[in-house]
């Protein structure tokens, strides 16, 4: 089970400028081949199929938990794709062309035209998620290799991404990803030394550019957060502490479990509406009265 927040990980500046095509290079963040969609999902499915996990708890602890944290993700790259995409109609009026200005944008025409100017399970091109990116052969060893490759990889993404668009929305939730990614990284390298002794976090970071470079990174490693593993659950997953200890290869600091939910949150997403989409419908306004009819209820 999964008990859900309704709260994001952090704070983002919104709304903001509105930047399409700025949303579209996010979706590879989303819904791309190293996507928070796939590391949700390659996670969740390893520790569905992870068999004789009382043999080998605190790895099925460790890859279970991240999955949780992993949700929290792709709600944070959800929000900024809607914030982004937040203002693009010039106008509500439908007879006033209001997306003329985009027709011929880098952005996807399927966030207006197919969505309600929000997030897709899509990558940057609009090419849908796919099940194929999950990989879960059974084998724990070849399993964290996979992950610890899958962190790098969506490093990789985010850091050109980082490199595509300079929006506060977008490079605030980078910079939390950054120091985010780079946690999982290393639990999955400390977990594959404990196994087999290979020290895999010698060969971090990758690619081979500090966090600590980039400023919207830098804030959060100065409060600790490189160094810290959230436990995303009351009362399970209790022994990622003996993988996640020692100290932080690179600057040294002492690597802590902390129980329960991140503590710098933000509130709960709430992107605003947008009636030349009809989204939450063309007459806003008839709609709030039908729902503040139904919450006296309450
Ligand atoms: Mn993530
Ligand atoms: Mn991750």
């Amino acid at each position: 089970m999964i008990l859900r927040v309704d709260r994001l990980q952090i704070e983002l500046p919104m709304p903001s400028e509105p930047d399409p095509a700025a949303a579209a290079a996010v979706q590879e963040l989303l819904g791309g081949r190293f996507g928070e969609m796939s590391t949700l999902m390659n996670y969740t499915y390893q520790s569905f199929n992870m068999r004789g996990r009382d043999k080998v708890r605190p790895f099925y602890d460790l890859v279970a938990n991240i999955a949780a944290e992993e949700y929290g993700h792709i709600e944070l790259v959800s929000a900024v794709i809607n914030g982004l995409l937040t203002g693009t109609p010039t106008s509500d009026d439908p007879l006033q062309t209001p997306f003329k200005r985009v027709k011929d944008t880098a952005g996807l025409r399927h966030h207006w035209i197919y969505a309600g100017l929000g997030a897709l399970p899509v990558n940057s091109l609009g090419k849908g998620w796919s099940g194929e990116y999950v990989f879960n052969s059974g084998d724990l060893v070849l399993d964290l290799l996979h992950n610890f490759f899958l962190e790098c990889g969506a490093r990789m993404a985010k850091i050109r991404v980082y490199e595509t668009t300079d929006h506060p929305i977008a490079r605030q939730m980078l910079g939390y990803l950054f120091v985010r990614g780079g946690v999982h990284a290393l639990a999955y390298a400390k977990a594959l030394e404990d196994l087999t002794g290979a020290d895999v976090k010698k060969m971090l970071p990758v690619p081979k550019i500090p966090d600590a470079d980039f400023p919207e990174a830098k804030r959060f490693i100065d409060r600790g957060l490189h160094a810290r593993l959230y436990r995303f659950s009351p009362d399970d997953f209790k022994s990622i502490g003996v993988i996640w200890r020692g100290e932080h290869p690179q600057d040294g600091a002492k690597l802590e479990v902390r129980d329960g939910l991140p503590e710098e949150q933000g509130g709960p997403a709430n992107p605003p509406e947008e009636p030349a989409v009809f989204a939450p419908g063309f007459h806003p306004e008839e709609l709030k009265e039908m729902a503040d009819h139904l919450m006296r209820r309450m």
